[in-house]
């Protein structure tokens, strides 16, 4: 199996070369070898049909993948009947606007813990989840797939178990995992192989299936305090986490094909691209 690089949205060079349009992403995705590219909306899907065909064609025309990001807003957990509508709202949003521009995956973060007890809120999440599986698949678009992401605070609900108990609910489900946000969760966790063959290891038992395989990556480094997630960082900022070898190691030892998305604030497209050369070094060299 092959991993697929990319970022999530525009690299500040993009339009310091004069690019206005993610229309024009994909040329020069192509152009320095990346394979993925994650559109956001994450504040908000605004986005008119014609315009997120001719997006959807233009990567199309240069084989580039496409995902895209839920807003920020869902909560699984909420208890507010106008926010649990929103959550929804922004569900059948995504799914719709993802099947216009040909996007097979949908990355959403699952919510937050409140001040409850966190099995207590995560239950809830896990049945409203299911509630919304059944309202997307009324939708009709079966090719677009809906993917909980790990998050990067203690607080939020985004824990790989809780990402997998999410996943467990339908086979269509896929895993996001945001090896950022673990570090940061974990405060600093992913430090060798091993922490990274744990998290496979949970994904191999939870799910038994090809999703274990294929699966979502978010990776960038990331800043934490004790609560979890600061920020995140471009590679070239220095002292921070987590390493991507020791998991490119393991892509090429467990023959793994994930699609890596790169959400570095400024350099997204050339951080994928450096983890691709890892990558493909190592694949190389076995
Ligand atoms: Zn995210």
């Amino acid at each position: 199996m092959t991993a697929l690089f990319g970022p999530s949205g525009n690299s500040q060079s993009f339009y310091d070369e004069g690019h206005k349009s993610t229309t024009e992403a994909p040329e020069w995705l192509k152009k320095r070898g990346l394979d993925a590219f994650e559109y956001s909306f994450g504040r908000g899907v605004r986005i008119r049909e014609g315009t997120a065909r001719e997006i959807g064609n233009a990567f199309v025309k240069e084989g580039i993948t496409l995902s895209v990001h839920a807003p920020y807003y869902i909560n699984l957990a909420s208890t507010d009947e106008k926010k649990k509508k929103n959550t929804i709202r922004y569900f059948t949003e995504s799914v719709t606007a993802a099947h216009w521009m040909g996007a097979t995956r949908v990355i959403f973060h699952p919510g937050a813990v409140g001040k409850e007890e966190r099995e207590t809120a995560f239950g809830r999440a896990l049945e409203f989840f299911s509630e919304i599986i059944h309202e997307v698949e009324s939708l009709g678009y079966e090719e677009v797939r809906l993917c909980p992401e790990t998050l990067g605070k203690i607080n939020q609900l985004g824990s790989v178990e809780e990402v997998l108990r999410l996943c467990s609910l339908n086979r269509n489900v896929i895993p996001a995992i945001d090896f950022g946000h673990l570090h940061a969760r974990t405060v600093g966790g992913i430090k060798s192989k091993d922490d990274y063959k744990r998290i496979l290891d949970m994904m191999e038992e939870g799910l038994a299936d090809e999703r274990a395989r294929k699966f979502h990556v978010h990776f960038s480094h990331i800043e934490y305090t004790k609560q979890g997630e600061k920020k995140h960082c471009d590679f070239k900022d220095e002292g921070f986490g987590p390493d991507f070898e020791p998991f490119a190691e393991l892509m090429v030892e467990r023959n793994l094909g994930p699609t890596i998305i790169c959400e570095s604030p400024t350099m997204m497209a050339e951080d994928a691209r450096t983890m691709k050369d890892i990558y493909l070094k190592i694949k190389k060299a076995v």
